[in-house]
């Protein structure tokens, strides 16, 4: 039986259909009287169908199960492999996920602290534009009358030549000295001195009328203006002004006033190629020497004849 199945499986397998040469070998060997004529013999075409329908339907539930165990194992397989697949892909998209975030709280982090460093450095900048500015103003003022000093003076002086020179317009100096500062000082000591020039230097700022007009302090009781485009007779009457308005102070210490005046010498001209500023102060120092001679608490005018102006 085992032979005859593993025949079929066989001649199932190379396609060969030998059941009819089989019954047909048999039915020649019954007619020799070597196989018995039986009713199984006689069936046996009939048997070998229903044998071979058995057995094939055996190798086909086989087959069928065998693949269907194939099928199901590579369902399985191919499940477990989509599984993983899908973990790698979300492992993935987690790690991804987490960089982007990383990479955005990097961000984040980042702008904020370039938001502090430029607000720190704006700030920074802010205070030593101030500094710059304070250092600046500090460098060109004077510190007893907190008017421009004479490092200022000679450089406004310098610049405002020039531009009288290429205007031909005129240019006026004012020189002013305290009278006989040095009584008070020794009267009412130094401080007094200190307080004295201090007021004398504030009234005279309040005789400036251009926004061009400047007042330096010149020296110790000595201060200077500057008017860009005043003539002798304009300047001449700010001097007046000037002196008025310090002999109208009222000052006193301990009920003992304090005589303020100053004298005024004065200059004006139009610059040229053949003079230039010395020339113009020389001259108004002349005439403030003339005002001392004169009895002081008065103003002159440079004579333009003694002069280069
Ligand atoms: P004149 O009328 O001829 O100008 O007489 P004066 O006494 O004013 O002139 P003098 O040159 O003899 O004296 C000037 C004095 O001014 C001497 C000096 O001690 C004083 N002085 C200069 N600068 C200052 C200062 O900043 N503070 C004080 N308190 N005194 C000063
Ligand atoms: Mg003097
Ligand atoms: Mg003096």
């Amino acid at each position: 039986m085992i032979i005859i199945f593993k025949l079929r499986i066989y001649c199932l397998k190379h396609q060969l259909h030998h059941r009819n040469l089989f019954v047909s070998f048999i039915l020649i060997l019954m007619n020799f009287g070597i196989v018995p004529n039986n009713s199984f013999t006689n069936n046996l075409q009939m048997f070998g169908v229903v044998l071979e329908m058995t057995l094939l339907s055996f190798a086909l539930a086989l087959r069928i199960n065998t693949e269907k165990t194939q099928r199901i194992s590579a369902q399985h397989e191919a499940l477990q492999l989509t599984q993983r697949v899908s973990e790698e892909r979300r492992d993935r998209l987690l790690a991804q996920k987490e960089s982007l975030q990383l990479q955005q709280d990097l961000n984040s982090n980042l702008e904020n602290q370039v938001v502090i460093r430029t607000e720190q450095l704006e700030d920074a900048m802010q205070q030593l534009k101030i500094a710059n500015s304070e250092l600046l103003t500090l460098s060109i003022t004077d510190s007893l009358t907190g008017i421009y000093n004479r490092r200022y003076f000679d450089e406004a002086m310098l610049r405002e030549w020039k531009r009288a020179h290429r205007n031909k317009t005129s240019i006026a100096i004012v020189i002013t000295d305290i009278d006989h500062f040095k009584p008070i000082n020794d009267t009412f000591g130094h401080t007094v001195g200190d307080e004295c020039i201090h007021l004398i230097a504030k009234t005279l700022k309040l005789s400036l009328r251009r926004p061009s007009d400047l007042l330096a302090r010149y020296g110790g009781e000595e201060f200077i203006y500057i008017l860009p485009g005043s003539d002798l007779k304009e300047a001449t009457k700010v001097a007046e002004n000037c002196r008025e308005s310090i002999e109208n102070i009222r000052y006193d210490q301990e009920g003992t006033p304090v005589p303020l005046s100053i004298s005024a010498g004065i200059a004006a001209c139009i610059p040229n190629n053949e003079n230039n500023f010395s020339d113009l102060i020389n001259a108004a120092d002349a005439a403030l020497y003339q005002a001392k001679s004169a009895g002081r608490n008065c103003v002159r005018t440079a004579e333009p004849h003694t002069s280069k102006i």
